[in-house]
């Protein structure tokens, strides 16, 4: 039986999350850096360890059958792969920036302008949406600083605290597009039970990371209140306490609304709340 090749970034802002996610699934391997790939000990799968420029066209061609890569790196690549699964990392922006004393103000003001990029593909199909005329110049690396050497008028690039804008005499005009860390695959899915295996392990350490597991101590004259606020993963568990009076609840709360959830539990007369992470919510 066919064992499945799953690409990952070898270096760089991808890597860390793409091989900590894999290992969060219960996925033994040796974190090489040294080599390409590295077989998974417990489950018919082989990590491949590649450029993120390569991801893409290598899942496409059916050299990986799963690839985590940038949404920009799919957008920019054109590639015919299946979207699997968002990871909820990696997030970013890609943008148009423009120098501080640009005479730029609008977006028709590009036409006939330079602007320089390592995504020309994304840029040129802003364009054209915008029936912008400019000269896109495609820079592989360092592309904050072509305004400056004069090479071009303004850039397109990613863009996350706008840090290295600011101390390039550079601002933002407008945002393009927004990307997060995606789980890809071929489109001839081999072994779609192990694909599907797969996702459903990550989707049950994306929701847990998602949630957290809250203990809280609540007086039965307050608990009627507590529970309107805590619809759980069902219903949440209520246990006597040696205290007559007195139970404890059990329930997850989403991280979205974690902070607000607590104040609203105090105000309802829970006393001792403890929270903790979870490690994983099998659906
Ligand atoms: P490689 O050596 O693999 O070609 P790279 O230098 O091209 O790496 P990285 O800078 O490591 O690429 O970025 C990889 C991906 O991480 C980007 O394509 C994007 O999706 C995401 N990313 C880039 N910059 C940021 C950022 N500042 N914050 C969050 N995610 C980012
Ligand atoms: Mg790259």
């Amino acid at each position: 039986m066919k064992t499945l090749k799953i690409a990952i970034q070898k270096s760089g802002r991808l890597n860390e999350k793409s091989v900590e996610l894999l290992k969060n699934c219960g996925l033994n391997f040796e974190n090489y850096k040294s080599s390409l790939i590295s077989p998974v000990s417990n489950f018919p799968l082989e990590i491949l360890f590649l450029r993120d420029d390569d991801i893409p066209e290598y899942v496409q061609d059916g050299i990986a059958d799963l690839g985590i890569v940038g949404e920009n790196m799919i957008e920019e690549t054109e590639v015919d792969v299946n979207y699997l699964q968002r990871l909820g990392f990696g997030k970013c922006t890609l943008k148009i920036a423009i120098p501080n004393n640009s005479d730029i103000q609008q977006l028709s003001d590009f036409n006939g302008k330079a602007i320089a990029t390592s995504y020309p593909a994304i840029l040129e199909k802003f364009l054209a949406k915008n029936d912008i005329k400019a000269d896109v110049r495609m820079i592989s690396g360092s592309v904050e600083i072509s305004p400056g050497l004069g090479l071009s008028d303004a850039i397109f690039d990613i863009v996350s605290t706008g840090g290295t804008l600011k101390s390039n005499g550079l601002k933002p005009f407008t945002d393009v597009m927004s990307s997060e860390a995606i789980l890809i695959g071929n489109k001839n899915v081999e072994r779609p039970e192990l694909i599907e295996e797969l996702i459903a392990r990550i989707q049950s350490v994306l929701r847990a990371k998602e949630t957290k597991y809250v203990v809280l101590n609540v007086n039965r004259d307050n608990l009627e209140k507590v529970l309107a606020l805590l619809p759980g993963v069902k219903s949440p568990s209520v246990i006597p306490l040696a205290e007559a009076d007195w139970v404890a609840v059990h329930t997850v709360v989403p991280e979205r609304d974690f902070w607000d959830k607590i104040s609203q539990l105090k105000q309802a007369g829970a006393q001792g709340i403890i929270v903790m992470p979870i490690e994983k919510i099998i659906a």
